[in-house]
């Protein structure tokens, strides 16, 4: 029998896991990432400390090196760009560094393309750039846009838009380098956030939004209402929960990354031993409470 062909699109945290879990599960099968940029198995999560500094350079973001992913068996194609699936004829279509398109064919598909950055509704924001000293944040390309602008500009000031994680995150990196930041918050009331979604294997999707509030702040209708709208006209009615819950702590891994899929995987009604390790976390108390939330959950669909 012919070795199964896996094909990952995408050459980031989704891509690449699912590449080398791959690789792990079946040892022969043939195991090919296409990554439309030149930066497969970055911490993308690091990047604020690249900015700032305190990671020296670029190339230490790299979780593993071009030579460790090969050392797995797997063949990774930067630079390459799928452009289109034939899902009957299990072929992908790609475009190469040299701009010639072919197809690979393949087994199974993964399809781990991320996110893109949303540009909130901000008149003129769409004719603004890297250029005009404005930045998206996501890629090691808006990485590079990032510094360029630092390195040419040599700003004394700058606004960031939104206080999430990652903008406060890039506001301690650039007070760091001795910037004066602004930055703006449209939802001032919400001190951190984690929403998973639900949808699995055919059951209906259920989308909880979790929020930890800042000292004073009261989840009530009102604030539910403003949440939604902000989510809604920022973002998109699609992503709108259906359900926030207010929390004490979000669960974080001791690298200070939030824990959606354990959360996820909870909440479909895995055990929490199966989903977490508590010696990995930074807050595993906090756990109990997603515990008590799902198993409620659980009880709740069950009696429906
Ligand atoms: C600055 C920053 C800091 C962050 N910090 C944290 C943190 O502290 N904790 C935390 O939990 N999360 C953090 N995140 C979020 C985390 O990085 C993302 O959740 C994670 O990167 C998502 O991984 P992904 O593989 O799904 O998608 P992405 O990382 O978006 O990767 C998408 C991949 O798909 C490729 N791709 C897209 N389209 C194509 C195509 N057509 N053909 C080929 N390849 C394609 C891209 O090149 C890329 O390799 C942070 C994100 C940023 C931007």
């Amino acid at each position: 029998m012919s070795a199964r062909k896996i094909i990952a699109i995408g050459g980031s945290d989704a891509g690449i896991s699912a590449a080398l879990r791959a690789r792990e599960l079946d040892p022969t099968s043939e195991v090919t990432v296409v990554v439309a940029d030149a930066y497969p198995n970055f911490s993308i999560c690091g990047i604020p400390y690249y900015v700032s500094g305190e990671v020296t350079h670029w190339s230490n973001l790299a979780h593993r090196t071009a030579a460790d992913l090969a050392a797995t068996g797997m063949t990774v194609h930067t630079d390459t760009l799928a452009t289109a699936i034939d899902a009957a004829g299990h072929r992908l279509t790609v475009t190469g560094p040299d701009g010639a398109t072919r197809d690979l064919d393949y087994d199974s598909l993964v399809i781990g393309t991320g996110a893109v950055s949303v540009r909130p509704p901000i008149t003129g924001l769409d004719q603004l750039g890297p250029d005009d000293g404005v930045h998206l944040l996501h890629s090691m390309g808006d990485t590079f846009a990032v510094m360029n602008t630092l390195t040419t500009k040599d700003p004394k000031t700058a606004i960031i838009i939104g206080a999430g994680y990652i903008g406060l995150e890039m506001a301690e990196a650039l007070t760091l380098r001795g910037i004066q930041v602004t930055q703006i918050e449209a939802l001032p009331e919400v001190h951190d956030s984690l929403v998973v979604d639900l949808e699995y294997l055919g059951r209906d999707s259920y989308m909880p939004l979790f929020v930890v509030l800042q000292a004073g702040a009261v989840l009530d209708a009102a604030m539910k209402a403003k949440i939604s709208h902000a989510v809604r006209t920022a973002l998109s009615p699609r992503f709108v929960p259906d359900g926030i819950f207010q929390v004490a702590e979000i669960p974080r891994t001791l690298s200070g990354k939030k824990q959606e899929l354990p959360i996820k995987k909870l909440l479909l009604g895995q055990p929490l031993k199966k989903v977490v390790n508590r010696d990995a976390m930074a807050n595993p108390a906090c756990l109990d409470w997603y515990l008590a939330f799902a198993q409620k959950r659980l009880a709740d669909t069950a009696a429906q």
